[in-house]
């Protein structure tokens, strides 16, 4: 969206009437990291819009928020932003320092279960929150609506408490994406429904080795909360192989550079 002077009008989360901020709907962090990953001039970041995989240099941005509440955002962003990959490491292990500690808890031949105890899981999850939250608000972004779920999803980003526990009706779900090059995909968040009588809906952020599912509706009180990354600080290990395979050689396309380039064991998990 084209560039304006910054409006006086109502922030988004706080309805106070100020100067609005440039809001970002993905954090800022995230195109940041892709520049500089791939400093050749062009923008390789991996962006999936309706299944559909391109290299895109656009940041979805508006001017949606104060200053205070764009602040606000920062205290999950920062946290997420160290914890999901980074530009530089010798291996995927340790470049994405969420995995890095992880600790397995159970698996068998489909599933890896992790234990995520020593990160913090919750900021994680008001990460993945408040950018579904700031997706539904965005014009940018229609088919994300969260409807009568909203404004409570708006008053616990806004909460005095930071750490306040998630209503039943709201589950926060985490895969690591382990297998490159999901080191370089951002996709715009998407939404799932998971059968057609389900009476939950899904909706997907999937940024940097983070691939979050925020479950929204009565229907979530069925699911199980054992491997909830919200509930549990579980999370489960993904080899991203569902996305397509088109995605996966569009990413691999996208040519590393600096330290990357010259280690031939990156990616190697
Ligand atoms: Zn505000």
């Amino acid at each position: 969206m084209a560039k304006s002077p910054p409006p006086i009008a109502a922030c988004a989360l706080c309805k106070k009437t100020t100067t609005l901020r440039w809001s970002h709907i993905l954090s800022a962090w995230v195109y940041r990291r892709a520049i500089n990953l791939y400093d050749d001039g062009n923008n390789k970041l991996v962006r999936i819009t309706d299944g559909v995989a391109s290299y895109d240099g656009q940041q979805l941005a508006e001017y949606m928020l104060c200053d205070a509440c764009e602040r606000r955002l920062k205290l999950w962003e920062d946290p997420a932003a160290a914890l999901a990959f980074q530009p530089l490491g010798k291996n995927n292990v340790e470049r994405f320092p969420a995995l890095k500690n992880a600790r397995l808890f159970a698996h068998n031949e489909q599933f890896h279960v992790v234990d995520m105890s020593l990160v913090d899981v919750d900021a994680l999850a008001r990460f993945a929150l408040s950018i579904v939250w700031r997706a539904h608000v965005s014009e940018q972004c229609p088919k994300i609506d969260l409807g009568e779920y909203a404004e409570p999803l708006r008053e616990l980003l806004l909460a005095a408490d930071d750490r306040p526990v998630l209503p039943a009706w709201l589950q926060v779900w985490l895969q690591l994406v382990v297998r490159e090059p999901f080191d370089r995909v951002a996709a715009k968040p998407w939404p799932r429904i998971p059968t057609p009588d389900a009476t939950f809906r899904v909706f997907d952020v999937l940024t940097f080795g983070f691939w979050f599912q925020i479950l929204v509706g009565p229907g979530v009180l069925t699911m199980p909360t054992s491997i909830c990354a919200s509930r549990s600080r579980r999370a489960l290990l993904h080899d991203a192989r569902d996305l397509g395979p088109g995605i996966m050689k569009l990413a691999q396309s996208a040519a590393a550079i600096g330290q990357l380039a010259k280690d031939k064991r990156n990616g190697k998990v």
